[in-house]
């Protein structure tokens, strides 16, 4: 297969995973190991950050020995499901949509080092919003390169947009406060501010940017980053951020060999999303960032996952379906409370993950790791039990011999095994109260 592609490298390395699994039942602790390997080291190739693989890897395992199955699902196409989840949240999940002022013009203020193609991209996106009908104005803000400001006209006449230039004479800001006022005046939709780029990070750069930014009190602070840069360009985003404060990423040259590290590590490490990307020379070339769509290009298996995600659907429904039948008969099982006890825990890793982002750690790692030790321990038991057992919960509550049984087969202690059986119990006594709430009745009594 010749893969035109891009981060065509990134999607043999995962491709690697898969093949490792095909011929398996089902996915386990052990049989993941080879294909996690695998997935690591594409990561790293594709010059993705190291902290960021880890977790990568990490939550990709966690969910992968966790999930159930799917009937007609494959193992591997389980994997390619779970990891296409994850690089979506990894790229931040939604498309992040430039912002636009409610009241006057719309500043974007671009920055970013030299050669990125930062020039190229203001006309670029002049381009892009003239097709979504607002008119916008270029201010040539590089006074150190002349050449710089030759081109930025050049490339305006070339999609048509008015370009404010002021020499090379000029302070930025004083530029930027002119070209603000001209463009009020002639009631322009967006204005877009090219700045000058340096060939490294430097406080001259720096200082210059933010008074552009005072005078400009931009909407938009879009920092432009070359892909080609991998892990780098995240490194960037977070230092631009810091020290000036931005709103996003534009990532270029996309259509190059750039491997993914930046697409994937931006958001991850910086906290911004990327929220254009550039793929070529061309004035056409530039759209909005798509993590769903990416992690699809990056994947290649489009059909594998809608087909898992039609399966996991109708899986869903049966089980629901199911699980309210049993307990409208009071059949609730063990087999049932292990399905939903693991259900739980799992999105407990989720929390975990989602406990990383500030503001949002509501539950501890503490008590997730008491929820998943918890976990453990009821399938020690559970397991256990004979099938029979498990089905009919009503032998363990009658039998203190069975319970003396599981207890021992299972290193836990008699008393242990009874609050398990107690809890199955509860558990039936507050689902069959829940339904009869749901459907309108009122709380049914309960015989046992
Ligand atoms: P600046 O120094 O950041 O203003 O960079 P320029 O806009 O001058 O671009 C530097 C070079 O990169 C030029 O040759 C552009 O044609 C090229 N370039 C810009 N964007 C892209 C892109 O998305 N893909 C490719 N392949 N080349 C690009």
């Amino acid at each position: 297969v010749v893969r035109a592609e891009m981060f065509g490298q990134l999607t043999s390395g995962l491709e690697a995973a898969w093949t490792k699994l095909k011929g398996e039942e089902v996915l386990t602790k052990e049989n993941i190991v080879e294909p996690m390997r695998d997935i690591r080291r594409a990561l790293l190739e594709a010059d993705v950050s190291l902290p960021v693989v880890r977790r990568f890897v990490q939550a990709v395992s966690d969910q992968a020995v966790g999930v159930g199955l799917i009937r007609g699902v494959k193992p591997d196409q389980q994997l390619v499901k779970i990891v296409n989840d994850e690089l979506v949240k990894l790229m931040g999940g939604e498309v992040s949509e430039l912002v636009f002022s409610k009241s006057g013009p719309t500043v974007i203020l671009l920055a970013g080092l030299q050669g990125v193609g930062k020039t190229t991209l203001c006309a670029k996106l002049a381009n892009y919003l003239k097709k979504q009908g607002k008119s916008s104005m270029l201010i040539a803000g590089d006074v150190y390169r002349p050449a710089a400001i030759d081109q930025l006209v050049n490339l305006g006449e070339q999609v048509g947009v008015p370009v404010y230039t002021a020499g090379t004479e000029v302070k930025p800001s004083e530029i930027a406060k002119q070209g603000l006022e001209e463009a009020k005046k002639k009631k322009i939709d967006v204005v877009i501010m090219d700045t000058a780029g340096r060939l490294q990070i430097d406080k001259g750069m720096m200082d210059e940017l933010k008074e552009v930014k005072k005078v400009l009190n931009p909407t938009e602070v879009l920092l432009v980053v070359d892909a080609m840069t991998g892990q780098e360009a995240a490194a960037l985003v977070t230092t631009f951020n810091v020290e000036i404060g931005i709103t996003g990423a534009i990532l270029t040259k996309l259509d190059g060999d750039s491997r993914g590290g930046a697409a994937l590590s931006v958001k991850e490490v910086s906290g911004k999303p990327i929220k254009l990307v550039g793929r070529g020379e061309r004035m056409e070339d530039l759209e909005p960032f798509y993590p769903d769509r990416m992690a699809g290009r990056i994947l290649g298996m489009g059909d594998v996952l809608s087909f898992v995600e039609k399966a996991q659907e109708v899986m869903r429904q049966e089980d629901a379906e199911e699980l309210q039948k049993k307990i409208m008969s009071a059949k609730f099982d063990f087999n049932d409370f292990l399905k939903q006890t693991r259900a739980v825990a799992r999105m407990g890793s989720m929390t975990r993950v989602i406990g990383m982002i500030p503001g949002m750690g509501k539950v501890t790692p503490a008590q997730v790791r008491e929820a998943e030790k918890n976990l453990k321990l009821m399938e020690a038991m559970i397991e256990a039990m004979t099938p029979e057992e498990r089905e009919k919960p009503e032998l363990l509550a009658e039998s203190p011999d069975r319970r003396r049984r599981i207890a021992k087969d299972s290193g836990k202690t008699e008393q242990q095994v009874s609050q398990l059986v107690a809890q199955l119990f509860q558990m039936r006594v507050r689902m069959k109260n829940l339904m009869g709430i749901m459907e309108g009745g009122s709380i049914p009594t309960l015989s046992n």
